[in-house]
């Protein structure tokens, strides 16, 4: 297709040198389809970006959960400038980094000390070794998704690589299931370190959920660790714990926390956290990048000032309540279902007939792109998104639903698609 022959060239040449031609799975062609979209972007700006072919797009991934301010941000830009004048990194530690610690101990309910690392599973691989330093103990309860180390990576259906003594150290239990946690408790009694959850999946926790499970973990000396990587620097400026008002024993951030330079971080407990200062062992080269402390401190303030997550909350209701307008005048309930809370929220697909639910979700994400969206399914609000741009969001998702309906109509999808459909590594 012309209009994305970059984006096809460069892909191609790109599996040959890179594996699926992307460094992180769910930006690669296996989670946006193939050949009826793009594959690389080139720049951005406020809540748009544009790919390699000069197409551009009103994106709603926000870069996989970075972006909470916009794309290019100059407030943001000006702040990493100035540091960079005075240098990246150095052979001690930067005033910067004691100045973005107070400010997270300020803002997090339950942080009196803080750790900067790089990534999100880098955040909670330190507090999963935070929890079975402090306990003694080894076992992990996992909820949610936690990154690629093999603690929680092994405890899926992607565990090759990882070996079967670790992944047995692992259990999972389902959201919003407090029996299920008790079950684990009394028959591995003694033995579980730490429960890692996601606080906010789906809908949201049921009334008391996260209450229970502090009052369970507490009795039964289990540390409590949310992994908010996603939930931290978008539904609330202290994360879930201060949405829900529930003091965990560990958080760890990532994603929003410096709209888009890498940096994240595990937070909690003085008496859990310092114990890295005896040896139990969190610690890597860049943990002292001072760009990225920058960024993050420019960006909690412009979320502060501008009343961010007001915002997030009233667009994303806005598009959620859009959304289940279109739903019902498509007679889709069933095949789409609206799914998370406002500022992170959109789209799960079911299968119906012959169709699959990467069918119906290929079909829906080919007219999005076509018509200038990039989403995943689920979108995140920034502070750059406007009514204007949930409103074409919805226009367009009008269009795609009328996409499916002809889909099911003809219980294929063969003439529609006109490229491999969506394929995730990471399946549900
Ligand atoms: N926890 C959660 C809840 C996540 O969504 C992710 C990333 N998607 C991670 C941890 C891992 O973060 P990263 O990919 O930055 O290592």
């Amino acid at each position: 297709m012309d209009k994305y022959k970059k984006s096809i060239a460069l892909l191609k040449k790109a599996r040959e040198l890179t594996p699926l031609g992307a460094q992180t799975y769910s930006r690669s062609f296996r989670y946006f389809g193939e050949g009826y979209g793009p594959s690389f972007i080139e720049r951005g700006k406020g809540c748009k970006v544009w790919d390699i072919d000069g197409n551009e797009y009103i994106d709603f991934v926000c870069a996989l959960g970075p972006i909470t301010i916009g794309y290019n941000d100059e407030r943001v830009n000006e702040a990493i400038i100035k540091q960079l004048e005075k240098g990246i990194i150095f052979s001690q530690p930067s005033p910067i980094s004691i100045e973005l610690a107070e400010k997270l101990v300020d803002i997090i309910p339950c942080a009196e000390m803080v750790r900067f690392v790089k990534n999100g599973s880098d955040a909670t691989e330190a507090a999963v070794r935070l929890a079975r330093a402090y306990t003694g103990r080894d076992m992990i309860v996992v909820c949610g998704y936690h990154g690629m180390h093999d603690w929680y990576i092994g405890s899926t259906a992607n565990h090759r690589g990882i070996p079967e003594q670790i992944r047995q150290l692992t259990k999972s239990v389902d959201y919003n299931n407090i029996e299920a946690l008790e079950s684990l408790l009394s028959e591995y009694k003694g033995q579980i370190a730490g429960i890692i959850l996601e606080p906010i999946q789906g809908n949201g926790p049921e009334e008391g959920y996260l209450q229970k499970l502090r009052q369970l973990t507490q009795k039964n000396g289990v540390v409590l660790i949310f992994d908010e990587v996603v939930s931290g620097f978008r539904y609330a400026l202290g994360g879930a714990s201060e949405l829900y008002n529930v003091a965990p024993d560990l958080i760890a951030f990532g994603k929003g926390m410096a709209n888009g330079m890498p940096i994240s971080a595990v937070a909690g407990k003085k008496e859990i956290v310092d114990l890295i200062s005896e040896g139990v062992f969190v610690s890597t080269t860049f943990g002292d990048e001072t760009l990225s402390m920058a960024a993050a401190l420019k960006t909690i303030k412009i979320l502060v000032d501008e009343k961010a997550f007001d915002k997030f909350w009233t667009l994303g209701n806005l598009m959620q309540e859009g959304i289940q307008r279109l739903l019902l005048k498509n007679g889709l309930e069933e095949v789409l279902v609206t799914h998370g809370l406002a500022p992170h929220q959109g789209l799960v697909f079911n299968g119906i007939r012959d169709l699959s639910y990467l069918d119906i979700n290929s079909i829906f994400q080919q007219k999005m792109l076509e018509e200038g969206i990039l989403s995943l399914g689920i979108n995140n609000i920034n502070l750059s998104h406007s009514q204007n741009e949930i409103k074409t969001y919805l226009d367009v998702a009008d269009m795609g639903m009328g996409d499916i309906k002809k889909a099911i109509a003809a219980n294929s999808i063969k003439s529609i698609l006109k490229g491999e459909k969506i394929d995730p590594i990471f399946k549900r």
